[in-house]
């Protein structure tokens, strides 16, 4: 290795994440994907061994930057998202559980908490997954709308007020998505077992296109094979309960009301624009509307909260009796309105953050949930992860098979991926344009992308 300094870059205390990639070795020169921005540099002082096993470098490059930082992160070097995937792939390939606990403390260095936290989630996981299943194909439908914009958002969401001219022409674009989907979907499976509708938000939609966008499916899919229909119907103040009939009709079997926090003074400053007290009328409307399977999404480590703060929004929704709780890490993506505010994430604070996790955690399995489905992401405060935890019974399985990739998914709307998956469990995708206006205008070019996409299917 050439003699050259390290040069890390800290951006305040929210950011000792150090997600370390080996992109090369090149004459004796690592270059390395350092909390996604690529830096090339260096390392000397302390000499690295001289090897050509990328996972070796990295993980002797973390165990280097740990000790000269004095952080350890408590997924040590592991830097993809699918944590659980890795472990059921180690069980199919016969290994046991003492084996694969091993592995991931001795080879990517993740601490015990993590590991017990990631071996439970793969045991809850099991009864869902039986190996690559060519016969079903998921669907995903996106609404990319909301009633504002959050500030840590990173999807392709859009404030509606801005696009309220074109909602009609949007669902007719979609609507012939869908209809040339399913052509497709009858060819390469033959049947489907879970929809769902995400976003963005698909009940800010009006109430008249919204019931016009939730009948959609059933002209198109047979929706009496699904075993999970589920609608985002994340932020409180689109929810109406014209709305919620319209999706009990429809069929759909699984409601997110996602409060984040139930702190107001944390909503108005994360843009969200509705109140705690929102978020519990929307939930008695729901309840009120027969939907019994409600997930409520949390964030861990928001700008300016407290481990207190965050308790009390365990605590207000413990008092809603959700069948299930996703708690998200905070994440500042690239795309976030976040990623440019100083002030905001200056306040962030990762040791804070792995209080609340942990909280999260135990607070869940005090209200007799287990966690079913988790990935990570690059970015996220203290490292962790984000893990939905559920009342058994109430798990959604369209969320393990998309972490766990062993089925197709059909992706439609601005922004959806369609992810084909074959029977050797080869994975391509074919990515929708994200912008409203060309995803109106570039239809036919979408749906060749997905025809050649399942051309080796057909040989
Ligand atoms: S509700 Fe979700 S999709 Fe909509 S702006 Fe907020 S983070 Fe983005």
């Amino acid at each position: 290795m050439n003699s050259e300094k390290v040069v890390i870059k800290h951006e305040g205390n929210a950011m000792p994440y150090w997600a370390i990639e080996v992109v090369q070795i090149f004459n004796g020169v690592a270059l390395f994907d350092i909390t996604g921005n690529c830096n090339s540099f260096t390392v000397n002082g302390k000499n690295p061994p001289d090897i050509n096993d990328n996972h070796e470098l990295k993980r002797w490059l973390y165990v280097f930057l740990s000790e000269l930082t004095g952080y350890s992160s408590p997924w040590g070097c592991m830097t993809g998202i699918r944590p659980t995937k890795i472990i059921n792939t180690l069980f199919a390939e016969g290994h046991d559980e003492k084996y694969i606990r091993d592995y991931l403390e001795k080879f990517y260095l993740v601490s015990q908490e993590k590991t017990d936290l990631a071996m439970e989630t793969v045991r809850i996981q099991k009864p869902f997954l039986r190996g690559v299943d060519t016969a079903v194909a998921d669907w995903y439908s996106n609404i990319p709308f909301c009633p504002t914009r959050c500030l840590y958002c990173a999807f392709t969401s859009h404030a509606i007020g801005q696009y309220k001219n074109k909602l009609d022409d949007y669902l007719d674009a979609l609507e012939r998505e869908l209809e040339a989907t399913a052509k497709l979907h009858s060819k390469v499976a033959e049947k489907a077992e879970c929809l769902y509708l995400g976003g963005g938000t698909p009940t800010s939609l009006p109430e008249k296109q919204f019931d016009r966008y939730i009948n959609m499916f059933s002209k198109y899919i047979d929706i009496s094979s699904l075993k999970e229909f589920a609608l985002e119907a994340g932020r409180p103040d689109s929810i109406t309960p014209a709305k919620l009939e319209s999706a009990k009709k429809a069929g759909v079997t699984r409601l997110s009301v996602n409060p984040q926090t139930m702190n107001d003074i944390t909503l108005n400053r994360i843009g969200r624009l509705h109140n705690a007290m929102q978020v519990r009328d929307a939930v008695k409307m729901a309840k009120e509307a027969g939907f019994e399977n409600i997930n409520m999404d949390l964030i861990a480590g928001l700008p300016g909260e407290t481990p207190e703060m965050f308790r009390h929004t365990l605590e207000e929704v413990r008092k809603l009796e959700p069948t299930g709780i996703t708690v998200h890490t905070l994440s500042i993506k690239r795309a976030a309105d976040l990623k440019q505010d100083e002030a905001n994430k200056a306040v962030l604070d990762a040791e804070m953050t792995g209080r609340m996790v942990r909280e999260a955690r135990a607070f869940t399995a005090a209200m007799g949930m287990h966690p079913f489905y988790m990935y990570r992401q690059k970015h996220m405060v203290g490292n962790h992860e984000n893990v939905s935890y559920s009342i058994p019974g109430y798990e959604s399985p369209y969320n393990i098979h998309i972490m766990e990739e062993d089925r197709t998914i059909l992706g439609i709307g601005a922004g959806a991926v369609t992810k084909a998956v074959a029977a050797d469990g080869n994975i391509s995708r074919a990515y929708n344009v994200k912008g409203i206006e060309y995803y109106l205008e570039r239809g036919d070019e979408m749906m060749k992308k997905k025809r050649e996409l399942f051309e080796p299917f057909s040989e």
